[in-house]
Order: C-alpha cells, then sequence, then structure tokens
C-alpha cells in the first residue's frame, strides 16, 4: 500500500496536518493561559494596594491589641468579591485573620472551599513567601485552582504577611471547553483532510497513471503515438512533452536503422544476384571452353570482392555506431601517409588516364590511428579518380592551419550538383547510382564518404566539400595537428 504515491501523499499530508493543529492549539492553550495568569496577577496586586491602603486607615481609627484585626474586617468586607480570599499572617506565620472567619454581606459572595487555608498547596505557598516579599504562586484545593499573591507589610511596628487568593475556576472552566472542542474538532479535521488529499493526489496523479498507460501501449509497431499533453506548462505537461521528444529521437533512430537496413539488404543483393546468376550460367553447360569458366571465375571474383568490402564498411559503420571501434593511435607523419596512399591510387588513375599529384607538404607529425587515416585517404582518392573523367587531374594538398591539418584532394570531374551536395555524405548515398555501380573496379555501395566523415570525426577533426562546381570538387578533411603528442623525432 505504502508503494502507492497516492498514499504516501496523503499519509505525508495528514501527518503535516495533524502536527501543525496540535501545535496550533498547544500554542493557543498556552498563549491564553498566559494572558490569564498576567492579569489575574495585575488584578492582585492592585487590590491588595486598595486593601492595605484601607487597612492602614482603618488602624488609625482603631486602638486596642486587635486593632489590626478589627480594621483587617473592614478592608476585607469592602474589598471582598466573589472568589477572593484575604488573609493575614504574623511574622510568626500565625493566621491573624482570614476572610474566611468574616461572614459574608450576602449569601452567595464566598464560594472558597473552607478547607483551602489549611491545604498543603496553600501552606507550601505561605513558607516559600517568608522567603520574599512579594510573591505569586498557584494554589491548588481539589479540582480548583487559585492564583495567590502574597507581600509583607507592617503596621504599629509589627509586621505581616497580606495574602490573597483569586479563583481560577472560571478561566479553567473557559480552557477546558476549549480543549475539549480542540479534541473533537481536531480528528474530524484531520480526517477531512486525508480525504479530500486523498481524492486530491488520486485527481492530480491521474494523468500520470493515464500516460502511464499510454506509454505502456506503445510499441515498435506504434511508435508514431504520442503521449496526450493535457497542460503544456504544468510539470506533467513538461513530463509529457519530454516523453514525446524521447519518442521522437527513438523514431528518428529506429527509421535510420530500419533505413540502414533495407538499404543494406538492397545493396547486398545485387552482388549475391550476380554471383548466383554467373555461377548457374557456368554450370548449366556440361563442357564450355576454359576462357569462358575464367571468364566466369573473373566476374565471381570481382562480385565476391565487392561483396567483401561492402560488408566490411557496414561492419565499420556498425561497430562506430555503438561507440565500440577503437582507435589505434600511433605517431606517424601525414604526408607519408599521403605519398603511400597516391602510390596505391596511381594505378587506378592510369587506368583512367588521369594525373595524380601530391603537392609536397613540409613534414606533418600526427598521433592518429594511421590505418584509418589511411582508408579515409584512399576513399577520397578512390572517389576522385572514379567520378573524373578520363584524361583529367586529381591533386592532393596537406597544409598545416591554425593548429589542424588540412588535407584537401582536388578533382577536374563534373562537380556534384548543388541540390545534393547536402546528402552526400549519407550512408548509401549516391549521386548517381547507375554509374556508380557499374564501375569496372565494383562500383561503391555510398558507404565511402560517411564512413570518411566518421574517421575524421572520430579523430576530433571533420570532412567537408568544400568546393563542387562544373570544373571539379574539393574535398578537405581538417585533422588536428596537437591530437596526442605535438612533435617526436624523425
Ligand atoms: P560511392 O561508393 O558511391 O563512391 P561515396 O559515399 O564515396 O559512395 O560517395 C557518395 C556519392 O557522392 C557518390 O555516389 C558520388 O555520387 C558522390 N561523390 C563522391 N565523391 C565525388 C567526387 N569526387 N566527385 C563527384 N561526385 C562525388
Amino acid at each position: 500500500m505504502l508503494d502507492s504515491v497516492r498514499v504516501r501523499l496523503t499519509l505525508w499530508h495528514t501527518a503535516v496536518l495533524a502536527f501543525v493543529l496540535v501545535a496550533l492549539s498547544l500554542i493557543t492553550y498556552f498563549i491564553f493561559w498566559r494572558s490569564t495568569v498576567q492579569r489575574t496577577d495585575t488584578n492582585l496586586a492592585e487590590l491588595s494596594e486598595a486593601f492595605l491602603t484601607t487597612l492602614h486607615a482603618e488602624v488609625k481609627d482603631q486602638s486596642g491589641p486587635d486593632a489590626l484585626k478589627l480594621a483587617a474586617q473592614v478592608a476585607i468586607t469592602e474589598h471582598r468579591f466573589r472568589d477572593h480570599v484575604f488573609a493575614i499572617f504574623d511574622a510568626a506565620g500565625k493566621m491573624v485573620i482570614s476572610s474566611q472567619d468574616v461572614p459574608p454581606m450576602t449569601s452567595a459572595v464566598d464560594s472558597a472551599p473552607s478547607g483551602l487555608l489549611l491545604s498543603h498547596s496553600f501552606q507550601r505557598f505561605l513558607d516559600a513567601s517568608s522567603h520574599s516579599d512579594r510573591l505569586f504562586g498557584e494554589v491548588k484545593e481539589h479540582k480548583y485552582g487559585y492564583r495567590g499573591f502574597a507581600r509583607h507589610f507592617s503596621s504599629e511596628g509589627k509586621a505581616y504577611n497580606l495574602v490573597i487568593l483569586q479563583s481560577l475556576h472560571p478561566q479553567e472552566e473557559m480552557l477546558e471547553g476549549v480543549t475539549s472542542t480542540f479534541a473533537w474538532v481536531i480528528p474530524i479535521a484531520i480526517l477531512l483532510a486525508s480525504v479530500g488529499g486523498y481524492f486530491l493526489a488520486r485527481k492530480s496523479l491521474a494523468p500520470v497513471v493515464a500516460m502511464s498507460s499510454q506509454a505502456g501501449r506503445i510499441g515498435a509497431a506504434n511508435l508514431h503515438e504520442r503521449l496526450v499533453v493535457q497542460n503544456e506548462r504544468d510539470e506533467l505537461g513538461l513530463l509529457a512533452r519530454s516523453f514525446n521528444s524521447l519518442l521522437d529521437r527513438l523514431g528518428e533512430s529506429f527509421e535510420r536503422q530500419r533505413r540502414f537496413m533495407a538499404d543494406a539488404s538492397h545493396e547486398l543483393r545485387t552482388p549475391v544476384a550476380i554471383l548466383r546468376g554467373e555461377a548457374e550460367v557456368a554450370l548449366s553447360q556440361q563442357a564450355r571452353p576454359v576462357e569462358e569458366y575464367r571468364e566466369s571465375l573473373s566476374v565471381l571474383h570481382k562480385e565476391a570482392q565487392r561483396l567483401t568490402h561492402i560488408v566490411e564498411d557496414l561492419f565499420t559503420l556498425t561497430r562506430a555506431d555503438a561507440g565500440q571501434y577503437p582507435l589505434q593511435p600511433s605517431d606517424f607523419y601525414l604526408d607519408e601517409l599521403i605519398v603511400e596512399c597516391v602510390h596505391s591510387a596511381r594505378t587506378l588513375a592510369l587506368a583512367k588516364k588521369t594525373s595524380l599529384a601530391f603537392d609536397d607538404a613540409a613534414e606533418a607529425p600526427i598521433h592518429a590511428d594511421e590505418s584509418l587515416l589511411r582508408r579515409m585517404v584512399l576513399n577520397l582518392l578512390d572517389n576522385a579518380i572514379k567520378y573524373t573523367p578520363e584524361g583529367g587531374r586529381v591533386t592532393v594538398q596537406c597544409r598545416c592551419e591554425r593548429g589542424e591539418y588540412a588535407l584537401s584532394i582536388t578533382d577536374t570531374g563534373t562537380g556534384i550538383p548543388a541540390e545534393l551536395r547536402p546528402r552526400i555524405f549519407e550512408r548509401f548515398f549516391r549521386a548517381d547510382k547507375a554509374r556508380s555501380r557499374s564501375e569496372s573496379d565494383g562500383g561503391g555501395a555510398g558507404l565511402g564518404l560517411a564512413i570518411s566523415r566518421w574517421i575524421a570525426q572520430a579523430h576530433q577533426g571533420r570532412l567537408e566539400l568544400t568546393r563542387s562546381d562544373s570544373t571539379g570538387s574539393t574535398f578537405t578533411a581538417y585533422l588536428p595537428a596537437n591530437s596526442g603528442r605535438t612533435e617526436f623525432p624523425s
């Protein structure tokens, strides 16, 4: 049950509310009680003042040993109100007179219990008051509470202690009423709040539940479906939009993968069909001249080579996509690598009567994966020769500019149509499919530039088509000159 966010939210909400309500009632109770006590203390102090004024005035009119007692009787009669008890003690702690000894004027006046002045609580207060001039304190008799005030005074040269008690019964009754109201209001408030909280949590989380069941229904087959965004601006709307944009990205990558698979199988089907057809033709006749067999075998070999090439390229791209192509960097000279590649491509260039030249560059030390860079340069050279008509010219240059090597390969081909330029680095893209595939060397599958661009990027560089028009094209690979060690001995 606690696994449900709804229940947890409700419990938290209820617990916090219960805490706040209980704390609030305790604070209210405390403040109310304190102000009652303060008001009573002020009242007692004023009353004692008035009482003593009367007492002193009356003592002057009296004579004899009971002068104080008689004067006190007058003062008590004058100042006695309901719920007040007066008592005067001499220096030895012996009671001289108390209001309970003086008969009240009306029957309703004195409601204090008769044993109040004999109670333990009162005695304790009296003992404590003997040590200080003025003292406020609590006196309890049965269930009644009294606020007591004791002050010392002297009359006719003798010391006395005046004690006035004021009943707190009305205030206690009122507080009891408030407490019992709290006792049923708080549980009801908590119950209502928890029920309301539960429904609120359920209502707030309903879109999440709906979203999760919608999301649960989305799979590879209906990846185009999206979550319904009810309010774009709230947190749930944000969550739904994030989820939808994740689905967008997933959908795109799914589509890319699907296209990749479709293109790959399409590309593999052609050489496989040629292999099968050629083999069937060769086997269809009992005996054929040796030349014909050789011719068939040569076609089979060429197609097998093309197939191998495509499969290798596909494998490279798949590993690159998965981030599983480990670079094996080493220190070498880029200019030397270019010389080697130009040398390798010379045969191809000769076959097309194309001149191939490398404008000698300064030493170009680099820390990179040599075999990958070789593959990139050969791809670019291969393309340049392949897409340049007979008698053309291919030039290779390598310059060091602003901390990076700019390796450019320029040809005098017919160029790439402007509308196709943004797409030439896509996988399986061929500007002129018929021509590409019918090339005598087995043609390309449209993966060469995609792999070359990945190689440049894997070295924190980039590959760009820097120029292409009717007079030819230039591809430039920019590679950081400081990728790894800067200098190494030649
Ligand atoms: P392919 O295996 O077909 O050569 P690439 O990925 O190497 O595949 O190149 C993609 C396409 O870009 C080619 O089919 C071709 O149309 C175009 N292309 C590449 N290099 C050149 C170039 N130097 N001149 C003209 N077109 C080019």
